[in-house]
């Protein structure tokens, strides 16, 4: 694979080390990073499995807390989503990545696919919709460049109108994609149930590759299922030649991973653009 350039951050990710009170201080110091403009958009390549070409990327949130530096979103994003702070976030990510797709979109003329990732919350909010719809028309960005990226994990059960909402946001031209394919229970109703125009593989099973022949199992039929469907597959986590090989070789339409490029800041991304754009 071309590679797309190293970049290694440090990813602080406060966990078990934390105590309760210190877990309930960093909750409301949360609250303010928004405000305090601590909080930043990393952005991930998405390749095309056969060029390697740059189609896309993912939005990918980060804390760059004073003290303690970058705060994994692994980390964060399930206390926002408990204190509810995730539907702010959640917009200022949207705005923020469609505003800075539409300027790599004019100063690049490439037509990259911007994926979004969006919250069980955000998607309890009954103004879902109009909130994607402002953000689409004040940046400018065409609905078709972006793609929301709805995890497994949220279940039809818990989020009412889901079906509606994706319905909806599909209607007026956004992609929808199924995060974290195969993880959770209802794989197969998803599939069925939501407007997916394509699924995402997830890194449990592209890291068994070459170690695991099930998960390899799995992965071919993922793909060849998807195809069948005529939904489109990108496959995360791909970290070694050997990943890229056999997702090549059954047909993954997209790639993205640490083997192509780790998640970058806004000005690392745009260099790598340029560079790719004068080859
Ligand atoms: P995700 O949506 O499944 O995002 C993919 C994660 O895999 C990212 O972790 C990315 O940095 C990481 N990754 C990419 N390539 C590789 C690889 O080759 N190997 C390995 N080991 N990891 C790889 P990150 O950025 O730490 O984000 C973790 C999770 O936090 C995301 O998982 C997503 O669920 C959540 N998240 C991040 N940003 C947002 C956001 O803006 N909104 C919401 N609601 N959730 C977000
Ligand atoms: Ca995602
Ligand atoms: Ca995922
Ligand atoms: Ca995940």
């Amino acid at each position: 694979a071309k590679s797309l350039g190293r970049n290694n951050f440090q990813i602080y990710a406060p966990s078990a080390d934390l105590s309760q009170q210190q877990h309930v201080a960093l909750k409301a110091k949360l609250r303010h990073a928004e405000r305090n403009g601590e909080l930043r958009v990393f952005y991930q390549p998405q390749v095309d499995t056969l060029t390697e070409d740059i189609v896309g990327m993912e939005a990918l949130v980060r804390w760059e807390h004073p003290e303690l530096g970058t705060i994994s979103p692994a980390f964060f994003i399930p206390l926002a989503e408990a204190s509810g702070l995730i539907v702010s976030i959640g917009e200022w990510v949207m705005r923020t990545a469609c505003a800075q797709a539409h300027v790599w979109e004019k100063m690049f003329g490439l037509h990259l696919r911007l994926g979004v990732n969006l919250s069980a919350v955000q998607l309890m909010q009954p103004n879902l919709v109009a909130t994607v719809a402002n953000a689409l028309t004040d940046t400018g960005l065409d609905p078709s460049c972006l793609e929301l990226e709805v995890t497994e994990s949220i279940s039809v059960k818990t989020v009412p109108h889901l079906v509606e909402s994706l319905d909806a946001l599909h209607a007026m031209g956004c992609r929808i994609a199924i995060d974290d394919f195969g993880t959770g229970a209802a794989s197969l109703d998803y599939l069925r149930r939501l407007p997916a125009d394509r699924i995402k593989i997830d890194q449990s099973f592209v890291r068994n590759i070459g170690v695991d022949p099930d998960d390899e199992a799995i992965v071919r039929a993922t793909i060849d299922m998807a195809h069948r469907l005529k939904r489109g597959v990108v496959a995360e986590g791909v970290e070694i030649e050997q990943h890229l090989n056999f997702l090549r070789a059954n047909g993954c339409d997209e790639l993205q991973g640490y083997l192509f490029c780790r998640p970058l800041p806004t000005a690392a991304f745009e260099k790598l653009l340029a560079e790719r754009q004068r080859l």
